[in-house]
């Protein structure tokens, strides 16, 4: 079965410039890969609307879900909204609910709202908001043709927090039917470059499991590598299974060239 598949678009400088680690993307596709998703590609782009609406639009041609992160906030370098309302040909205007949900976020602070506030409530037409369970700034779904677009802010914590409350549960309703697992072992005293025949041959036989190899340390010497079998099936133990049988044909051609082996389980 071909998963739906997914781009994560991140949104900043301070990521290009490597000031910030792009934990956002590695989180999300690690969460959109468990839901059943293919995540085809992570692309950072600068605060800028015309680089961000390129993306948004080269994604929503070829992806079912597009995410992207950061931006959102209050200042002159939150553009993200603006690059998606560009990209799909969208006005951006304040959006009612929004505007509840930031008057609600400083009222409660015994703040007013200011123009750079009201800015957080201003969406592309047709968007619904995503309530940001931390901060301030709401998120915004919209679906677009076959494609939902999903923005949502840059700090981690209020990513993560919407991402659970909001968007899970909307994106588990458009997921495939499939049940992800990773399984894993650890292969200690041959190199990874012996075992690369077994490891090819173990990819090759089956399409729905994914191998990939981490050595750890040295190609000689003492190597220890680190394999991970991701398979989808339509039910837990029938994934597993898939998994453990790609390991299991590396296990034995591993323990012929005389490696010890560790397995570690599957998540
Ligand atoms: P807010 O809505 O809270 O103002 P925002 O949506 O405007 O946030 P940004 O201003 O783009 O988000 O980022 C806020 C901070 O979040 C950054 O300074 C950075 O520390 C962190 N951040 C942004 N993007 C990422 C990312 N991809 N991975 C990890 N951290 C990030």
């Amino acid at each position: 079965m071909e998963k739906p598949k997914a781009w994560i678009i991140s949104v900043g400088n301070e990521l290009l410039i490597g000031r910030t680690i792009n934990t956002n993307a590695a989180w999300l596709g690690r969460k959109l890969t468990f839901l059943g998703f293919e995540v085809e590609r992570i692309v950072t782009v600068p605060d800028n609307i015309e680089d961000i609406a390129e993306e948004v639009k080269r994604a929503v041609e070829r992806a079912k879900i597009v995410i992207t992160t950061g931006g959102l906030g209050p200042t002159y370098d939150d553009r993200t909204l603006e690059g998606v309302a560009k990209a799909l040909s969208l006005e951006l205007a304040v959006n009612d609910d929004a505007l509840e949900m930031v008057r609600r976020f400083y009222n409660a602070k015994g703040l007013e709202l200011t123009p750079h506030r009201v800015k957080m409530a201003m969406l592309p037409r047709g968007a619904r908001p995503l309530k940001n369970p931390i901060g301030a700034a709401p998120g915004a779904l919209l679906k677009v043709g076959g494609s939902m677009i999903i923005s949502l802010p840059g700090v981690p914590s209020e990513m993560k927090a919407m991402f659970e409350a909001e968007v899970e549960p909307v994106l588990k309703e458009v997921a495939p039917r499939l049940e992800v697992v990773e399984c894993t072992i650890r292969v200690h005293g041959v190199p990874e470059s012996s075992l690369a025949p077994i490891i090819d041959k173990a990819h090759k036989a089956s399409e729905r499991v994914y191998i990939k190899s981490h050595p750890e340390g040295y190609e000689t010497g003492n190597p220890i590598i680190t394999i991970k079998a991701l398979a989808s099936a339509e039910n837990k133990p029938k994934a597993i299974e898939e998994a453990m049988r790609s390991l299991k044909y590396i296990v034995d051609g591993a323990r012929k060239l005389g490696a010890s082996i560790s397995e570690e389980g599957c998540s």
